[in-house]
């Protein structure tokens, strides 16, 4: 399964991050896909349960942000939207270009990482919650929060 192995690998660098941020665990996941990228959004979104069966990002919803490809033409001066790309031309002035300047990417966009976990969900973590408020300071400042 193809779109598997290219979610695989997204999920294989925000495990990395994640880890280097002592994430207690990743919330969601940003993905930007362009109108020509290799696979669906549909297709993603139909392998994402199993990309992150078993790995650090499990449980993670997945946000697909879709990228209109478009080509740079230098006779219009501007980025130009395309449907397809069969041939190097502006859809506008059939200029021919050779610069494809968005449509084919597949990245990361962003991993909203569960750093704030106990505050979050303090039944999670009972003996936390059995404290008082006021040894709690992420549940004592409601204006803590990490996630972007
Ligand atoms: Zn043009």
């Amino acid at each position: 399964m193809h779109e598997l192995s290219l979610l695989r690998a997204v999920v294989d660098s925000v495990a990395r991050v994640a880890a280097q941020r002592r994430a207690r665990g990743v919330e969601a996941v940003g993905l930007r896909v362009g109108t020509l990228a290799s696979a669906t959004p549909e297709a993603l979104r139909t392998a994402w349960p199993l990309a992150i069966s078993g790995t650090a990002v499990a449980g993670a919803r997945l946000d697909i942000d879709v990228v209109q490809a478009a080509v740079r033409c230098a006779e219009c001066a501007r980025d130009v939207p395309v449907d397809r790309f069969y041939a190097l031309v502006c859809p506008v002035c059939a200029t021919p270009t050779g610069e494809l300047v968005t449509g084919r990417e597949l990245a990361v966009a962003y991993a909203d990482l569960a750093d704030d976990a106990a505050a979050e969900n303090p039944a999670e973590n009972p003996g936390d919650a059995a404290l008082p408020a006021r040894d709690r300071p992420a549940a004592s400042c409601p204006g803590h929060d990490h996630r972007r």
